[in-house]
């Protein structure tokens, strides 16, 4: 017997689950299941049993997979998954390196739920009804494996609604958290802001790319656009840069920024703590005062129909970086839209280059980090992109 109601696919649609793909459109079910939205389902197509989900009949994605075998899905089955993750990651993070992600949702086989690492403190998030559900035994598990001092969820989440989910608040669930904790990246240390700060507190997916950008920065002067709390500040100080100018509309994050570089034996003149508008900063910036720019904005499109403004926005914010650099400066740009692939990334540049009556070299290309994985089967998990180019005048 199955251990879970049972989902029965439409046969021309096994294929895709064959190959991989986590996700089941409600289209793709022959009937709906028999249980609540965000109850355990079997999936299984005529005879045979292809794996073990969650169902919600309110999203088009009616059931996304947990696992390609038929087994219960209990505290033993997440610890079992967590410390694989864990010991992957163990294996593969940097020296001196304390944050980490150590669940990212489909491509560690955990559909809606993410789980970052600070120190001694995880921050959790429950995006969907069916891992929400599945809360207790995540969290026994992670207690088990990561033997946290405290537990925070920031499942502070727009998308829990179209989930059919109760709103959120940020929540401290074990152990005490204050606010800001502190880790090391890299042989640098940080503080995080994991009850207010940006996502679950810091942008984990770009530390390799941090760490690229040394190369790229030496001895120049450097403006951080949309720096949130400093990262790539920290590390373009740490790199010798001449001069690291950090500005982002929150003046939350502008103080973090401060902080973090202070922790590093960094400080930089208060004109370079810039609490203002990136788009009318880099369209105001006097030509030829830096000579390397980076450029990494929020998401500017979470779905598909916000696309079009989206690649204008990215478009304007190159042009007028690259307006600003001299010949042979450094464009350092980033993109963590899933909806632009890194080729439209490359297109949107080009565009940008034109505009600014200049080509583009590329130096380097990067995507997310490996503790921010994707699987081929699972190109919706790709979504950062980070290049580096050098402007190349008439
Ligand atoms: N580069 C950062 C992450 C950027 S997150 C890092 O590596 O850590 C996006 C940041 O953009 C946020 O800090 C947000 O406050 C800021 N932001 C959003 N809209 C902005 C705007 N119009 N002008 C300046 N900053 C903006």
């Amino acid at each position: 017997m199955p251990h879970y109601p049972v989902a029965r696919l439409r046969p021309e649609r096994r294929k895709s689950v064959l190959a991989g793909h986590p996700w089941i459109f409600s289209g793709a079910l022959a009937q709906a299941p028999k249980v609540p939205d965000g109850g355990l389902v079997t999936v299984a197509c005529d005879a045979e049993i292809l794996g073990t989900g969650y169902y919600n009949s309110r999203t088009d994605i009616a059931i996304r997979l947990l696992s390609r075998r038929d087994e219960p899905v209990d505290a033993a089955f997440f610890e079992r998954r967590f410390r694989a993750l864990a010991d992957e990651r163990a294996a593969f993070l940097p020296p001196d390196t304390t944050a980490w992600r150590a669940v990212f949702a489909e491509a560690d086989g955990c559909p809606g739920l993410i789980v970052d690492v600070y120190g001694d403190v995880l921050v959790v998030q429950f995006h969907t009804l069916g891992m929400d559900r599945l809360r207790d035994p995540v969290v026994a598990a992670l207690r088990a494996v990561h033997a946290p001092a405290a537990i925070v969820e920031r499942s502070d989440l727009a998308v829990r609604r179209h989930e059919g989910l109760e709103d959120q608040p940020v929540r401290v669930l074990e152990g005490a958290c204050e606010g800001p904790v502190t880790f090391r990246e890299n042989g640098y240390t940080f503080h995080a802001d994991v009850l207010k700060g940006q996502k679950t507190g810091f942008f984990l997916d770009q530390r390799e790319n941090r760490l690229a950008l040394q190369r790229w920065c030496k001895g120049r002067s450097v403006l951080n656009v949309f720096s949130y709390s400093g990262g790539f500040s920290v590390y373009a100080a740490a790199a010798a840069a001449r001069r690291v100018a950090s500005l982002d509309a929150s003046a939350a994050a502008m103080d973090l920024c401060r902080r973090n570089l202070a922790a590093n034996g960094f400080g930089f003149p208060d004109a370079d703590f810039r609490t203002e508008d990136a788009f009318e900063a880099l369209a105001a910036l006097r030509p030829g005062e830096f000579d390397c720019i980076i450029v990494d904005p929020p998401s500017l499109a979470k779905s598909r129909k916000q696309l079009k403004n989206a690649i204008k926005a990215y478009t304007t914010l190159n042009r007028c970086a690259l307006n600003a650099l001299p010949d042979r400066g450094i464009l350092v740009s980033a993109s963590c839209t899933t909806h632009i692939d890194p080729l439209t990334f490359s297109k949107i540049l080009h565009h940008a280059g034109t505009q600014a009556r200049c080509s583009l070299k590329l130096l380097e290309s990067r995507e997310q980090a490996f503790d921010h994985p994707y699987n081929f089967s699972f190109p919706e998990g790709r979504y950062l992109k980070f290049v580096v180019s050098a402007k190349i005048a008439p």
